[in-house]
């Protein structure tokens, strides 16, 4: 596999492209944008300025109002009126005056008149010119920029009048200087925290995993140390109790599946060793070869058999290998002729066997899966039903559904174990010698047909009282 790249140099540069990236946005807005949006800014207050001198041109207050937004908005403003209805030069001036330092009143008649006329050519009867104070005004000194923005308007008595504003715009070069020298140093700055803040970042989210990972090499024996230090957030704590579990899980499968050696290879030598000792005792004592050591050998060689195909059935089922061959069926008639192979226990052994079967019900069901189950059940009750041999198969129908209960008045099953008898290879008294041949895993095969039929199923059961085993279907309408 190929090595990914550690988390401390992904957080590093994750946060250095992040860095990087505020940089270049204040480089972009301190540098190249402030001096055009400062401009915009400037051309729009001026233009606002303008309007409301405009609108109050006829007022008794707009000297006030000129020189409230002068000193407000940082501009000068100088006003012609001409009551004429065709402009002429202007013969009225209101505003700060000639001696003010404002450009407006220091530039030349000309430029004054040029501007005007620049304004009344336009189709909203504005000019807006920004230009270096030089070109304005040859005889500026410094060569400030400038905005001046010229405004005819018509007045009520058919007259005209002019407004000007004007805005210096202040040279940025020493500001630029500033903020870059300041750049150098948030750069600086930032390049820096990025170090300290990546080995933080590392030390709170990579050192807990190196750790865990750590102990987690041992996990496939089934050990794993929780390191209770380092874990300093929730995902790691997680991850943390995640393998506690693991390793509990695998040891708990490394027990079971020891356990299932051992109780696979006892049930295995059991009918090994009593065939093998029926058939040397039958070689040696030719007297012994009778019909019934011979059925002694037939009955294990079957018992072997059974167990084998009970376990080869179970890994192919829980490999999902086993594929359902769903029919519709008389689940009455299914049960019917099933019974009918436990009439031998009846006649020879004694057992009471009631039927409480209905007439007939369908179901959609696997025919050989189902008989497996129902037997399974059966071969339970007869097992565990003890010295009572009273065993009740009834089939209920409601709801919808059918459900068969395999009762039996045997020794019945501990609430505690009652949990763990659907569990491979669980076998509740684990030196119990039972009369056929149970494997310990047949519940666990019962188990995995009846999910894979999507079917409810359970028990109920108490010591000395006897077990109940059910399973539900829903009802299939004829036709
Ligand atoms: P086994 O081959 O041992 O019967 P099963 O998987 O069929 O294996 O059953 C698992 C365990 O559940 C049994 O060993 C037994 O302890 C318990 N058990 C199953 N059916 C009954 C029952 N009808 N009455 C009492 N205990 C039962």
């Amino acid at each position: 596999m190929k090595k990914k790249i550690s988390l401390k140099y992904k957080i590093g540069v994750s946060l250095l492209v992040f860095v990087v990236f505020i940089l270049l946005m204040l480089f972009v807005f301190q540098f190249l944008l402030l001096e055009p949006m400062f401009e915009q800014y400037k051309i729009s207050t001026v233009k606002s300025v303008a309007d409301t001198v405009a609108q109050n041109i006829e007022s008794d207050d707009l000297n006030d109002i000129i020189f409230e937004n002068q000193t407000a908005y940082d501009t000068c403003i100088r006003v012609f009126t001409n009551t004429d209805s065709m402009y002429q030069p202007p013969n009225d001036q209101i505003g700060p005056g000639p001696n003010s330092g404002c450009i407006l009143y220091r530039m030349n008649y000309s430029k004054v008149d040029q501007y005007i006329t620049q304004a009344m050519m336009s189709d909203d009867h504005t000019y807006l010119v920004t230009e270096n104070e030089h070109m304005i005004m040859p005889t500026a000194n410094e060569d400030y920029r400038n905005i001046i923005y010229t405004k005819v308007i018509e007045t009520d008595d058919e007259g005209m009048a002019v407004v000007m504003v004007n805005s210096g715009i202040t040279p940025m070069n020493a500001t630029t200087r500033t903020l870059k020298t300041q750049l150098l140093f948030i750069a600086g700055i930032l390049i820096l925290a990025v170090l300290v803040l990546t080995y933080y970042l590392y030390r709170q989210i990579a050192k807990p995993l190196s750790v865990i990972n750590d102990s987690a090499k041992s996990l496939p024996e089934g050990k794993y140390e929780a390191d209770e230090t380092t874990n300093r957030y929730r995902e790691a704590e997680e991850l943390n109790e995640t393998l506690v579990q693991a390793a509990r899980d695998i040891q708990k499968a490394d027990h079971a599946k020891r356990d299932l050696i051992a109780n696979v290879s006892h049930d295995l030598r059991t009918p090994l060793t009593m065939i093998s000792g029926y058939g040397e005792m039958m070689q040696d004592l030719p007297d012994e070869k009778t019909d019934e050591n011979l059925q002694v050998i037939v009955d294990e060689a079957h018992r072997l058999t059974n167990l084998v195909n009970d376990l080869l059935d179970l890994s192919r089922m829980q490999e999902n290998k086993i594929v359902l061959k769903p029919e519709v069926l008389d689940l009455s008639d299914l049960l019917k002729t099933q019974l009918k192979k436990y009439e031998v226990y009846t006649i020879n052994e004694g057992y009471v066997i009631e039927q409480n079967l209905t007439d007939s019900v369908l179901i959609s069901a696997d025919r050989k899966r189902l008989e497996q189950v129902f037997n399974n059940f059966m071969t339970n009750a007869i097992n565990y039903s003890g010295d009572k041999k009273h065993i009740i198969v009834s089939e209920t129908v409601s709801g919808g559904k059918v459900r068969v209960e395999i009762r039996d008045f045997g020794e019945g099953i501990a609430p505690e174990d009652l949990k763990n008898i659907w569990d491979r290879y669980y076998k509740v008294d684990k030196q119990h010698v039972r009369v056929s041949n149970g494997s310990g895993i047949g519940l666990s095969i019962v188990r995995e047909i009846l999910e894979l039929h999507h079917a409810e199923y359970g028990v109920s059961s108490e010591l000395g009282e006897g077990s109940t085993f059910w399973f539900e279907f829903p009802i299939v309408k004829a036709g």
